[in-house]
């Protein structure tokens, strides 16, 4: 076995890192190394900063005058090219708004109304399961398109895209596995047999570059409390490539989508271009901490964040594997850099109890059923010292049995 680093050299990355600055934009409590900002992202000063501005100043003494001064009606569309920026998008083919499991139900929508002539949607047996449930509530409503599933109706998603397929709904980095799907290949094989693609991004914006049109892409949804830091419940995010704008039609016609809202006309016409996903009047607060969460990412560049995030996952799991490698941890998640995403999973008989010894003393991470530990690594705050200090709390815990106790073992409503 090749010597794992010690400490010195851990400390050494620290010192050398070029994103560690970034950390001093965060508030994170004393005491806890947090590996889940992969389910929801830390808060930055910034968000403080401008809720507070959001609130005090533009609503309590601007009031209504804020929607034209403070630019509340066209905040969804600046918020999106923030975004787009982050994702590979072009200024006005990514907007901010609802939540994802609402966005997919639009895009899908969207796309096959762009294939009026077939009927099935391809998705991923391994998906987030919101994602298949809106493909299901969406089937729902278009008498004879079906579902075909990966893992159900054939192994590989490429085996199942064939003329027949409107679209297909993928999510970038499956969020169980962290195993990272290739974009522009998957568009590239959907786009020769006439389907559209639907790419999910909830664990690749803000874990590492996105070049949705290098890949040709035709539609993406995404979260951004998550790695975007945006809080919770933070509006999601919808993108649409240029080519496509006119094509759309998306089912939820309310009036922010339409293309005069203030004519107060009836019938209902489109906006041009991406502001026809928007579906009624969108959280301004939320938005606005959305926009100091965002303002964080103006300095950061994605190629050393995904240089960060595959060496803290690296290390995470060479540390894992020589230090608690005896206590039946088994790795889950790519073991190559390149085919993962900025997280790590590890099976374990006792992975519930075991999360919950972790969280009390203080490193979070969090638990997926049936018997899976994920980590989330944020390279805006996460540090490669965090990562030894989590490890040497995991093997502790290991080592004495600490997950016995039988406290660790009662459900909590969100895992
Ligand atoms: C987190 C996540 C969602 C969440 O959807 P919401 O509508 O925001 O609750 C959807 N899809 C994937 C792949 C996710 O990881």
């Amino acid at each position: 076995m090749t010597a794992i680093p010690d400490l010195a050299a851990i400390e050494a990355r620290d010192a050398a890192d070029p994103l560690r600055h970034m950390r001093d934009r965060f508030v994170l409590p004393k005491g806890v190394i947090y590996l889940d900002g992969n389910s929801l992202g830390a808060a930055s000063k910034d968000v403080f900063i401008e809720l507070e501005k959001a609130a005090k100043e533009e609503w309590a003494e601007g009031l209504i005058r804020s929607w034209n001064k403070a630019g509340w009606f066209d905040l969804t569309l600046e918020l999106g090219d923030k975004v787009g920026r982050l994702i590979g998008a072009e200024p006005g083919e990514t907007v901010v708004c609802d939540t994802t499991s609402t966005n997919i139900y639009k895009a899908l929508h969207a796309a096959l109304s762009m294939r009026p002539d077939r009927s099935v949607i391809v998705a991923e047996g391994s998906s987030f399961p919101t994602d298949l449930y809106m493909a299901e509530g969406v089937a729902a409503t278009r008498p004879g398109v079906t579902i075909r599933l990966e893992g159900v109706a054939a192994e590989n998603i490429e085996d199942l895209i064939d003329d027949s397929v409107a679209v297909v709904l993928v999510n970038h980095v499956n969020y169980k596995s962290g195993e990272l799907r290739d974009m522009a290949a998957l568009t590239a094989k959907a786009h020769a047999v006439g389907a559209l693609v639907v790419w999910d991004l909830c664990h690749t914006a803000g874990a590492m570059p996105v070049d949705l049109n290098g890949a040709n892409a035709d539609l993406a949804v995404g979260c951004t409390y998550k790695y975007l830091n945006g809080g919770p419940g933070a509006p999601a995010f919808v993108y649409a490539a240029k080519r496509h704008h006119d094509q759309i039609q998306q089912p939820l016609s309310g009036w922010w989508g339409h293309a005069r809202p203030f004519a107060f006309t009836q019938g209902y016409e489109a906006s041009p271009g991406i502001r026809r996903f928007l579906c009624g009047t969108q959280p301004i607060l939320s938005l606005r901490a959305l926009k100091g969460a965002l303002d964080v990412w103006d300095d950061v560049d994605l190629d050393l964040l995904r240089k960060k995030s595959i060496e803290l996952t690296d290390l995470f799991i060479e540390l894992v594997e020589a230090r608690c490698g005896e206590f039946g941890v088994k790795l889950e998640c790519p073991r190559e850099g390149a085919r993962r995403g900025s997280q790590v999973s590890f099976s374990h008989e006792n992975s519930y109890e075991i999360m919950q010894a972790l969280i009390e003393r203080g490193v979070i991470g969090d638990f997926r059923a049936p018997n899976v530990m994920r980590f989330g690594f944020t390279p805006l705050y996460v540090g490669y010292r965090d990562v030894w200090d989590a490890v040497e709390v995991l093997r502790d815990i290991l080592a004495t049995g600490a997950w016995q106790d039988k406290r660790f073992a009662v459900r909590a409503a969100v895992t």
